[in-house]
């Protein structure tokens, strides 16, 4: 659901979704009708359609969702943010998850002149703490650090945490 779609938007209709459909085996039985009825003014009607049959490939393979990454992404409309995302936050693997918010901070703190998508990931990756537990603790920080203190439209590097480490950051304040 949060594919391309706010937080605050999602949280009027999570609730009710699993209310419907609480566990894999329910939304693998249903009909494809009502999940989509379900899904109704969410938009991106893909998803819908995509969770189910992500639920029915779980189901017949036994009904464990798998905790690997690698895994993760064959399963239909899981790609490489959603499987480490899912690996890191509710499996506590030590897995990069690198989103849009994720990569702007990365981009401005070690790649300021060009990264692409891959070099990213590998810093991301470089980054990680041993432990899962940490690496979650991590990707965390590092989601909200781009959501609240660097963001699209702002660069708030005088109350930043990281500016010591960040490349921006020291330019933005010895610039000054
Ligand atoms: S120091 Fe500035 S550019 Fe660097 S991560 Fe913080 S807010 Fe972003």
């Amino acid at each position: 659901m949060l594919q391309q779609t706010q937080v605050s938007r999602v949280l009027e209709y999570w609730p009710r979704f699993l209310e419907q459909f609480p566990a894999l085996p329910a939304l693998a039985s249903a009909p494809p009708a009502s999940v989509r009825e379900a899904w109704d003014g969410l938009g991106y009607y893909r998803r819908a359609a995509n969770l189910q049959a992500l639920a029915r490939t779980v189901v017949s393979n036994g009904g464990v969702l798998p905790d690997d990454p690698a895994q993760l992404r064959r399963l239909p409309g899981v790609g490489r943010y959603t499987a480490g995302a899912v690996a890191s936050f509710a499996f506590e693997r030590r897995t990069a998850a690198v989103d849009t918010n994720v990569a702007r901070v990365l981009r401005r703190a070690f790649h300021p002149r060009r990264a692409n998508e891959a070099t990213l990931w590998a810093t991301a990756e470089a980054l990680l703490p041993r432990r899962g537990r940490d690496a979650w603790t991590f990707n965390q920080a590092i989601m909200e650090l781009g959501a609240l203190v660097c963001t699209a439209r702002v660069r708030r590097c005088e109350v930043c945490p990281v500016r010591a480490a960040c490349a921006t950051g020291r330019k933005v304040t010895s610039d000054k």
